[in-house]
C-alpha cells in the first residue's frame, strides 16, 4: 500500500494473467495460445508494414482492417470495431454499456477478468450459477440486470452454448446489452454472427489471439449494432487514439484474407483435442465437453494442484484455479500432437500407480 495510491488503486483486485516463466524451457499449455505460428503471408505483411509508413501514427478508426473484417463476416464497416487486444475492448465495453447502478450477470465459473473490469469501473454484478455439467442456466437470466456477459464457449470450461439458448436470453434481455465473449468460437462452437441483424442488444467482442495465432500482436475485433459501434469508439477516443499500431494492423487483416490457413490449423488443433479427450479418459480422468482449443480436467483420485505440480516439475505447464468449484481441475491448452504426447506421458506416469 502506497501512500501515493488512489483510492481507485487502493480498492482494486488485479487479473493475474497466465505465467510466462523465463527460468527454462517448458511445453506451455497454459495460456490458451496456438501452437502453430501465423501464415507466411501474414509474417509478409508485416514486415512491409514495417519497412513503409512507420513515422506516421496509424488510423485512429482502422478503417481498412474494419472493412476487411466486416467483408469476412457479411456485415458493413458500422458493425465492426478493432482493439488492442479483446480484452481491452471488453473493458471499452463494460465502460460503455454497463452502469454502476444495476447489477450485471456473469456465470460463477468463467472469464476472471470480468469480475476485475467490474470492481475497476465499480458496477455492481451478480453470478449466475453453472449447473453440476457447468452448463449456463438459461432462466437464471430471466430477471433484472444492467447488462450480461458470457464466453462461447465459455472459459476455462470449453463447455458451449446453443444459439437457440442465446436467442432465449437476448429475446428476454431487449433493454440491456448482452456481451458474447466468442475468443474460442473458431473451435467448434456456434457464432451469433447472424443475429446482429436482429438483436440491437448483442454485442459479440472476437480476437486474433488463439484460431489466427497472433496472441503476440494484440488485436480484438467487436461485431455489433452501430450505435453499440460508436459507443466503443466514444470510449476509445477518450482515452487513446491510436490503440491499434500499424504492423499489428496488417497482420491482422492478412490473417482474416488467409482464412484458409487459419481454418486448418484450427481443424488440426480440433482433430487433436478429440484425440486427447479420448486418451484422458482412457486415464479415468472426467473431461468437459470441450469446443475451444483447452480441455478442462479433473482427476478422480489425484488434486488437480498435485497434478500441476509434478507436470511443471517435469516440463510442461497447464492452468491451475484455486477458485470455488473449479480448485480441482486442470484447465489444459490443446499443443501440438508432439506436445500433446509428451503432456499424456507424463499424466500416465503422475497418476498411474
Ligand atoms: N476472453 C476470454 C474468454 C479469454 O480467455 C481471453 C484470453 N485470456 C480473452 C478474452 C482475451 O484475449 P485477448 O486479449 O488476447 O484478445
Amino acid at each position: 500500500m502506497s501512500i501515493y495510491w488512489s483510492n481507485v488503486v487502493k480498492n482494486i483486485n488485479p487479473y493475474i494473467p497466465g505465467e510466462q516463466p523465463k527460468d527454462r524451457k517448458y511445453i506451455k499449455l497454459n495460456t490458451n495460445e496456438n501452437p502453430y505460428p501465423p501464415s507466411e503471408r501474414v509474417i509478409q505483411a508485416m514486415k512491409d508494414a514495417a519497412n513503409s509508413d512507420i513515422r506516421l501514427y496509424p488510423d485512429p478508426e482502422c478503417y481498412e482492417l474494419r472493412e476487411v473484417i466486416a467483408s469476412y463476416f457479411n456485415l458493413n464497416i458500422e458493425n465492426v470495431y478493432a482493439g488492442n487486444g479483446s480484452d481491452e475492448l471488453l473493458a471499452f465495453s463494460f465502460l460503455a454499456f454497463f452502469n454502476p447502478d444495476r447489477p450485471i450477470l456473469f456465470p460463477d465459473v468463467t472469464y476472471t477478468f470480468y469480475p476485475v473490469y467490474a470492481d475497476l469501473f465499480n458496477i455492481k454484478y451478480e453470478t449466475v450459477r453453472l449447473d453440476e455439467e457447468f452448463s449456463i442456466p438459461v432462466e437464471l437470466f430471466f430477471r433484472e440486470n444492467g447488462g450480461i456477459i458470457f464466453p462461447n464457449p465459455n472459459a476455462p470450461t470449453g463447455k458451449d452454448i446453443s444459439i437457440e439458448s442465446i436467442k432465449k436470453i437476448l429475446d428476454y434481455n431487449k433493454n440491456v446489452v448482452v456481451i458474447i465473449d466468442e475468443a474460442y468460437v473458431d473451435f467448434g462452437a456456434e457464432s451469433t454472427v447472424e443475429l446482429i441483424k436482429n438483436y440491437p442488444n448483442l454485442l459479440i467482442i472476437r480476437t486474433f489471439s488463439k484460431s489466427h495465432s497472433l496472441a503476440g500482436l494484440r488485436i480484438g475485433f467487436a461485431l455489433g449494432n452501430e450505435e453499440l459501434i460508436q459507443g466503443l469508439s466514444r470510449i476509445k477516443n477518450s482515452i487513446n487514439s491510436y490503440t491499434i499500431d500499424r504492423i499489428a494492423m496488417a497482420g491482422a487483416m492478412e490473417a482474416i484474407k488467409d482464412y484458409e490457413y487459419f481454418k486448418s490449423t484450427s481443424r488440426k488443433i480440433i482433430n487433436t483435442r478429440e484425440r486427447i479427450i479420448v486418451k484422458l479418459k482412457e486415464l479415468g480422468f472426467n473431461v468437459v465437453d470441450s469446443k475451444a482449443n483447452f480441455v478442462f480436467i479433473s482427476h478422480p483420485v489425484i488434486p488437480a494442484v498435485d497434478i500441476f505440480n509434478k507436470l511443471k516439475e517435469r516440463g510442461i505447464l497447464v492452468r491451475y484455479f484455486n477458485k470455488p468449484r473449479i480448485d480441482n481441475y486442470l484447465r489444459v491448452t490443446i499443443g501440438t500432437d508432439e506436445q500433446m504426447d509428451c503432456f499424456l506421458e507424463e499424466v500416465k506416469n503422475i497418476t498411474v500407480i
